[in-house]
C-alpha cells in the first residue's frame, strides 16, 4: 500500500455493546487488519498483557507524554483512567502496509473520523437496549457492580453520537453482527482513495 493509501478503521461504541468481540473476529479474519494498541494509566485487567492489551503507564507517565506531544488523540476516558494513541504506534501499523483497527471511546472515535476524514472509516456499535448493554456487562464479569453502573450511565450520552459516524451496525444477533462489520471492512479496503 502507498503511503497516499494509509487508512484507518474506528470501532466506537459503549462499553459493553460487543465492539471488542467484533474487532478480535475481524483481526482474525483479515490479515491486512492490525489493533492499535492504546497506552492506558488504568491498571491491567485479568491476563492482559504490557504492549499486547494495552502499553500501560502510571498516570504520571501518561501526563508526560501528553506534554511531550505524543499522543495522535487521548481522554480521560473515566475519571481519573486515561485512554490514548501514540503517533508511534500509528507509524508502526502504517509502515507494514496495514490498516489501522482502532477500538476507541466515542468521543476518541469522532476525534480521529475528524482527523483522517476520508481515509477513516468510523463503525459504532449499536446495543440492542441499555437494558441489554448492562446485562452482558454484568455476564462479562469483569467489572464491579459500581464500575458496570458507571458505564451504563455513560451509554446513553454515547448513543447520542451514533449519527456521527460513517456506518452503525446493531449487535443484536453476534452472527449478523459479523456478517455486516466483514461487509464493510471488506468494500473499504478494496475502495481506492
Ligand atoms: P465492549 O468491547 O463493547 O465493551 P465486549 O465485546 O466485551 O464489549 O462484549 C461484552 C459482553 O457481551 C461479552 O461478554 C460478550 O461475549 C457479550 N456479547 C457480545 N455480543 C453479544 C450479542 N450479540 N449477544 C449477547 N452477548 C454478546
Ligand atoms: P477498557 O477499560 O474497558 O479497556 O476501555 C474503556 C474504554 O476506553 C473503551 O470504550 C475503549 O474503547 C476506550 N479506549 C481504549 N483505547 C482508547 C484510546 O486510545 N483512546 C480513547 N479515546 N479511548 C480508548
Amino acid at each position: 500500500m502507498s503511503l497516499c493509501e494509509n487508512k484507518v478503521i474506528i470501532f466506537s461504541a459503549p462499553s459493553g455493546a460487543g465492539k471488542s468481540t467484533i474487532v478480535r473476529h475481524l483481526l482474525e479474519k483479515f490479515p491486512y487488519l492490525e489493533f492499535s494498541v492504546s497506552a492506558t494509566s488504568r491498571k491491567p485487567r485479568g491476563s492482559e498483557k504490557n504492549g499486547t492489551d494495552y502499553y500501560f503507564f502510571t498516570k504520571e507517565e501518561f501526563e508526560q507524554k501528553i506534554k511531550k506531544g505524543e499522543f495522535v488523540e487521548y481522554e480521560e476516558v473515566y475519571a481519573g483512567s486515561y485512554y490514548g494513541t501514540l503517533h508511534s504506534e500509528v507509524e508502526r501499523i502504517w509502515n507494514k502496509g496495514n490498516i489501522i483497527l482502532f477500538d476507541i471511546d466515542v468521543k476518541g472515535g469522532i476525534n480521529i473520523k475528524r482527523l483522517y476524514g476520508g481515509h477513516a472509516l468510523a463503525i459504532f456499535i449499536q446495543p440492542p437496549s441499555i437494558e441489554a448493554l448492562r446485562e452482558r456487562l454484568v455476564t462479562r464479569g469483569t467489572d464491579s457492580p459500581e464500575a458496570i453502573e458507571k458505564r451504563v450511565a455513560k451509554a446513553s450520552e454515547e448513543l447520542g453520537f451514533a449519527g456521527c459516524f460513517d456506518r452503525i451496525i446493531v449487535n443484536d444477533n453476534l452472527e449478523s453482527a459479523f456478517r455486516e462489520a466483514e461487509e464493510a471492512v471488506e468494500s473499504f479496503h478494496m475502495k481506492k482513495l
